[in-house]
């Protein structure tokens, strides 16, 4: 079993090959690593040179013709918004950026209800133009501006997948901060076991991302996280997170603190673990029940709610966490 990391997409990733040559293991570990690197130049909102920045500088004025890769991952996002009824929407950057979610919260700022009301204006999935025969790409109205900072790392974690498997690798997992997808039997001849990360931990720790609550087994599929934890600042004894509720333009107010979404590719569980984060716990299981995926919803009373699939399958670890029925 062979494992690397390195920082791409702004993030940790790491690439676990099961091989019986060394060479090859790194092979195809250079080669997933280079298909997230592509995804991150083409698909980079913070990035003059990508081109959702050539899409989103041409809103209102023209369409623009883009790579196979960044047409796929609009026409899948469009898919998850028309299936969330839009609590996946891409085209709510302009109200991101007003809120300046950085690393350091104290850059953070709530902004004014007149900004977010003019900025939220401009964001509906609906005016996305998609020309799938010409390859282009045009958003309605200038200031428009799409991210796809909630669904890019599943798609980059499919791709990097599927450029391994076709180099032969039986077995293998690509995990781009909390969007994992692994497939085949690795040395104790299972499937892989991955740990759901716990959204409030006890103690003050350096490394929140190895505390974890739950874990199950992953076939061949994936699973996302979002949650309130991720990135947010504290204002005012309130706690502003970075999922944004599309009706509203404020973080979430979600009965949920943490969504893991469990289906066979990255894309899917990505854009439908924000989603469902921002629909909250019934309509949440409900929408994942009717499109036959799986989820691991957890409120803020620490009830675990599972669609009825993973019942049996998931392990809790950490005391103070428990599956309700309801
Ligand atoms: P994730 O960590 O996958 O839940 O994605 C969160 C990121 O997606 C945020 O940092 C924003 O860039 C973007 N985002 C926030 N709210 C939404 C939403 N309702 N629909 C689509 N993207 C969103
Ligand atoms: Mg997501």
């Amino acid at each position: 079993m062979y494992k690397e990391s390195r920082v791409l997409m702004d993030t940790y990733c790491t690439i676990t090959v099961v091989s019986t040559s060394r060479d090859r293991a790194q092979h195809a570990i250079d080669e997933g690593f280079a298909e997230i690197k592509k995804l991150e130049v083409l698909l980079n909102y913070f990035s003059p040179d990508s081109e959702i920045t050539a899409v989103n500088k041409a809103a209102g004025i023209k369409a623009v013709r883009v790579s196979k890769e960044t047409l796929e991952i609009m026409e899948r996002s469009m898919e998850i918004s028309q299936a969330t009824g839009g609590a996946f929407d891409p085209t709510l950057a302009p109200v991101i950026s007003l809120w300046k979610f950085s690393r350091d919260p104290s850059a953070s700022a709530v902004p004014s209800p007149e900004a977010v009301r003019k900025t939220l204006r401009l964001a509906d999935f609906r005016r996305i133009a998609i020309d799938g025969s010409t390859s282009e790409i045009m958003l309605g109205e200038q200031g428009m501006e799409v991210d796809l900072g909630g669904i890019a790392k599943g798609f980059a974690a499919d791709k990097a997948v599927e450029a391994i498997q076709a180099l032969g690798i039986k077995a293998a997992l690509v995990a781009i901060a909390g969007d994992i997808r692994g497939y085949g039997r690795n040395l104790s001849g299972e499937g892989w076991n991955v740990g759901i990360q716990d959204p409030r931990p006890e103690a003050e720790t350096d490394k929140p991302w190895e505390e974890i609550f739950a874990v199950l087994h992953l076939n061949d599929e994936a699973i996302s996280t979002s949650g309130d934890y991720q990135r947010f600042f504290f204002k005012d004894g309130r706690r502003y997170h970075h999922i944004l509720d599309p009706e509203s333009g404020y973080p979430a107010d979600s009965d949920l603190i943490s969504v893991s979404v469990i289906a066979p590719e990255g894309v899917v569980t990505d854009s439908m673990a924000t989603a469902v984060f921002v629909l909250g716990a019934d309509r949440g299981i409900r929408l994942l029940e009717a499109m036959g995926i799986d989820g691991v919803l957890v409120d803020r009373d620490r009830k675990v709610h599972l669609t009825g699939n993973l019942r049996g399958r998931l392990t809790i670890v950490r005391e103070g966490y428990k599956i309700t029925d309801k």
